[in-house]
Order: C-alpha cells, then structure tokens, then sequence
C-alpha cells in the first residue's frame, strides 16, 4: 500500500530544540569537536572518591582543582551515606582503585530544615511510604561526623584510614573541615 501525503493534513510540528536538553546537546557537539581522548582507564589518577551534595553551586571540578580523569564524584541531595554511597564507594575502591575519600556538605543545602513532614506529606499525596530515608539534618557540622562515622565502620570498604570531611561556604568558596 501506498501512503499519499495528504496537503491539507496538519503540519508536522518541528522537534522543539530549546528545552535545557536540546542545549546540551548543541553544547556537546562543540565539546567533542575540540575533546582529545586522553587515553586514560576507567582507575581514578589520584586514587580519591569525593561524596558530596547535588547542589547546583557547588562546582567539584573547579573546587577541588580536579582535572579530567583525576576522581570519582558521587553526588546525591546531601552529600549524604547512604547505602548506594557505600556500594559506589564499595566498586570505586575493590575494583577502580581509590584509596582516599572525602566528604563535602555545603552552607544553604536544601536538606537542611527538612523535616520528617517531607516524608509524612509524600505519603499521604501518593498513598506510598519511600522506602529511602530523606537524610535531612538540621546540624551541618554533625551531619559530616555521621556521614564520616558510617564510611568508617563500613565492612564493605577496605581503605577507611583517609576519610575527610567538610563543608563547602557557598558564599566564600572555602571548604573548612570537620574534625
Ligand atoms: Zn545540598
């Protein structure tokens, strides 16, 4: 069978090319016209595993003077341990190699001021309890030592005796650590 196009049928919309997603995708074409395969392997070069918060203000790159190849970065809202911080911490060090991590929370998070009402009001609107945590915390400083605490009597991660925590100072840009 043969389709005749129909002339007075509707027009076919063009793909729409300004949603966030059709910009990166115009970014990345520039991107890989100037990227050089640097031929690195998938081992981090300074064998470190930085956690830290999904936070739009917090560049790690930049941060931390990190180059290409250089760290895994594993971010969720928070910075926070959880279980799936363990099991990327758990393959970062068993199978890529990393032996240092550090931990980065930040001034003005969102976690912060949280309460359990986040979870009680997702409940009630989607008949459902989560079966993850918020991890909200309402003490910065404290919510770094818990994060530390639970790397550290992690069995599942070999390398424990250089893990270093901080908060990251959206304002000024300086990290100060948790001791
Ligand atoms: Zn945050």
């Amino acid at each position: 069978m043969t389709v005749t196009p129909d002339p007075s049928g509707p027009t076919v919309a063009e793909p729409a090319d300004h949603t966030v997603t059709d910009r990166f995708l115009a970014a990345n074409r520039g991107y890989a016209e100037t990227f050089r395969d640097g031929g690195m392997d998938a081992r981090p070069v300074q064998r470190v595993t930085v956690v830290a918060c999904m936070d739009a203000r917090l560049d790690l790159f930049a941060a931390l003077g990190l180059e290409l190849g250089d760290a895994h970065l594993i971010r969720n809202a928070g910075g926070v341990v959880t279980d799936d911080t363990i099991r990327s911490l758990t393959i970062s060090q068993r199978a890529l190699g990393t032996r240092s991590i550090v931990l980065i929370h930040h001034t003005g998070c969102g976690l912060l001021g949280l309460t359990e009402d986040f979870r009680r009001d997702l409940e009630m609107e989607v008949g459902q309890r989560p079966t993850w945590a918020v991890e909200s915390f309402v003490d910065l400083d404290g919510d770094v030592r818990q994060s530390m605490q639970r790397v550290r009597t992690s069995p599942f991660i070999p390398h424990r005796d250089d893990v270093r925590g901080f908060v990251f100072d959206v304002h000024t840009g300086l990290l100060r650590e948790i001791h």
